[in-house]
């Protein structure tokens, strides 16, 4: 007799689909906020395939908040996030919106949210983005699901959050780049890269560079205690001397650490670098685009199963839910210790 049998995963597969589309929700809109972060197309993507796939209508809001208060939503098909996984920035534009933390900006936004007929959102960006998006749920009881988007790395709930491992590895190009520069000449290097509150950029750059050593905003580091270890360095007959200063490190930035140094050490030549905005840029790296990939996936699946004001992040290698509440007011943030330690020992 014929039978028909049913992998496992179409099973599986299929019940998840019943069960979702019994689901209220059947429009689901995404947007990104705040700065940019490299990974966040690979997470729109994942964001608009799900949930065509579970058969919704999907749509993006341009500029974040900005194109909620000025209409500015256009329907998403698997076509609109072809090709765009390996592309930094983001297809969807970013903004910040000063409007939408007031009342009638917020209205605004729920008027042309409920035109449209979304029934939830999901939102790219860090905790400044997480707390609009707490506002306005709260405000309109619409679903949200938010995905971390930044490149600081520094939220709660999250181990890594989309774009920090891109700007890592470009904030190392960079460096390796001065470094043949600093040899050459036998030059001191101060290089200044993102971080107003977090290391954890500057940290592993440094690890990764062999810097000579890293100013940290988690950490104070008298001038005088830097200035020895350049000095011990040039006595190991070190030819060059890179020092790495996160934007955030008490002694005011590259500039200011450098003029410091210079008044006291003169057997180098001193140049200052300041990497700015090339480490939010560039295509993802594989690791953010799975993250990327991932958390959107995730996002449009929590919202199936009826989940809200929740933050998807990566815990220990498992997706994750963490309310949106914790994540934005929570700060457990610390730099690992062995980390720490052994910068220290191995420059
Ligand atoms: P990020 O999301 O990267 O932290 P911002 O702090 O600039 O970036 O926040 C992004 C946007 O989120 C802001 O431009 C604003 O539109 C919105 N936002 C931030 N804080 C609030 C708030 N308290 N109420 C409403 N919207 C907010």
């Amino acid at each position: 007799m014929l039978s028909v049998k049913i992998t496992p995963y179409l099973s599986v597969s299929f019940k998840r689909k019943l069960k979702i589309s019994m689901s209220k929700i059947k429009k689901i809109a995404v947007f990104t906020s705040g700065g940019d972060a490299p990974g966040m197309n690979a997470c729109i993507r994942a964001v608009v395939r799900t949930g065509l796939y579970h058969q919704l209508e999907m749509v993006g809001i341009m500029q974040g908040y900005q194109g909620m208060i000025d209409d500015n939503f256009k329907p998403m098909t698997a076509h609109s996030v072809s090709n765009i996984l390996q592309i930094g920035g983001t297809i969807l534009k970013t903004a910040r919106c000063l409007d939408f933390k007031t009342d009638e900006g917020m209205e605004k936004a729920y008027q042309n949210v409920k035109k449209q007929g979304i029934d939830a959102l999901v939102a790219i960006g860090g905790d400044g983005t997480f707390t609009g998006a707490e506002r306005f749920s709260n405000k309109y009881n619409i679903p949200i699901i938010c995905v971390p988007g930044t490149i600081d790395n520094d939220l709660y709930g999250s181990d890594y959050t989309l774009g920090f491992d891109t700007a890592t590895n470009t904030v190392i190009e960079a460096i390796d780049k001065i470094r043949d520069t600093a040899a050459s000449h036998d030059r001191l290097f101060f290089i200044e890269v993102m971080g107003r509150d977090a290391g954890c950029i500057a940290l592993r750059a440094g690890i990764s560079c062999g810097a000579e050593a890293i100013m940290l905003p988690e950490v104070d580091t008298a001038i005088d205690e830097l200035i020895t270890k350049i000095e011990n360095g040039a006595l190991n007959k070190k030819s060059s001397s890179i020092v790495i200063v996160a934007e955030g490190d008490k002694n005011g930035g590259a500039y200011n650490v450098a003029k410091l140094v210079k008044e006291k050490i003169n057997f180098y030549d001193t140049k200052v670098t300041i990497l700015g905005h090339l480490q939010r840029g560039g295509s993802p790296s594989a690791f953010d685009r799975i993250l990327g990939s991932r958390m959107g996936f995730a996002a449009v699946n929590a919202l199936l199963k009826g989940e809200t004001h929740k933050m998807v992040g990566l815990k220990g290698n498992a997706i994750c839910l963490t309310s949106l509440s914790e994540a934005i007011h929570f700060h457990d943030f610390k730099l690992e210790d062995d980390l720490m330690e052994m910068a220290v020992i191995l420059a």
